[in-house]
């Protein structure tokens, strides 16, 4: 097993280069949004980084902004997903910009380029920790990269392709991007799971044109009944009515419980930040 001190030397003697990598990345103009030209350099470079530490890079698509894919196999049996991506956002507008956007600059202590955090950070930080653990022994479990090329514009293709190669994408645990947030204590934080989303449109027609108040206590009234549809949708406390909705859920064991517990939900900071 490879020692703590040995993977911070490791970083502490690479660090300068690590963060010249980043920035290198950060200056492709990888906007999804200006279509799979603007994108193909940044993932070609990505391509050419990872293949460094595993045997093939594949390219995943199905029709919109290529993935990128490499296994790198490790010593254990398990198997961990690491998703990122490559795109990002558009630049306006560019006038608010202190510095160019895909000119890399170092302001105290932080790089300032489009993306950089969201998410090139994350990618390039997880192909560190891969050369790290390559170039000090072996990697403990095997890890999944998938990288994708449409998360900034909706993911349009995404779940094609990852029904398409469910097989290559299965593993005992998935580790998402956004891993680079810190608390008020300067801790960094890790998030466990994240919610879906659900889009419903309800629609109530009652009568077949407006009709004046007066007579609202002999005809029913659309509102009213749309009011009550949503107001069906939860109770008292917060829980979901929705028949079904907790089924699948995998509910929290005694270990899960007590870790939650000790987390520090900062109250205060979130209550200063919505007033
Ligand atoms: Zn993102």
């Amino acid at each position: 097993m490879i020692s703590t001190t040995a993977v911070d030397a490791y970083i502490e003697k690479n660090s300068r280069r690590f963060v010249d990598e980043l920035k290198e990345l950060c200056s492709f103009p990888s906007i999804s949004n200006h279509g799979r030209d603007a994108i193909q350099p940044a993932r070609d470079w990505l391509a050419d980084r990872l293949s460094r530490y595993t045997d093939r890079v594949e390219t995943l698509e199905a029709g919109g902004m290529p993935a990128l894919y490499a296994e790198v196999k490790g010593a254990g049996r398990r198997k961990l997903l690491l998703y990122e991506h490559y795109d990002v956002q558009p630049v306006d507008p560019i006038d608010l910009w202190a510095s160019p956007p895909f000119e890399p600059a170092e302001t105290d202590g932080r790089i300032v380029a489009r993306g950089v955090a969201d998410d090139k950070a994350d990618v390039m930080a997880r192909i560190h920790a891969l050369e790290t653990l390559k170039s000090l022994g072996e990697v403990p479990v095997t890890l999944r990269f998938l990288i994708e090329g449409e998360e900034e514009i909706g993911s349009k293709t995404f779940e094609k392709i990852a029904h398409d190669h469910a097989d290559k994408l299965r593993a005992d645990g998935c580790l998402w991007e956004s891993g680079s947030s810190f608390d008020d204590a300067g801790r960094p934080t890790l998030q466990f799971g994240c919610r879906g989303l659900v889009y419903v449109t309800l629609r109530v027609k009652m009568l077949d044109f407006d009709q004046h108040s007066g007579w609202a206590s002999i005809y029913p009234s659309a509102a009213m009944y749309l009011i009550g549809a949503l107001a069906s949708l939860r109770d008292q406390d917060m829980n979901i009515k929705i028949d079904g909705f907790y089924d699948k859920v995998v509910k929290p064991t005694e270990a899960d419980r007590r870790m939650m517990a000790a987390i520090d939900p900062e109250i205060e900071k979130r209550r200063k930040l919505v007033g």
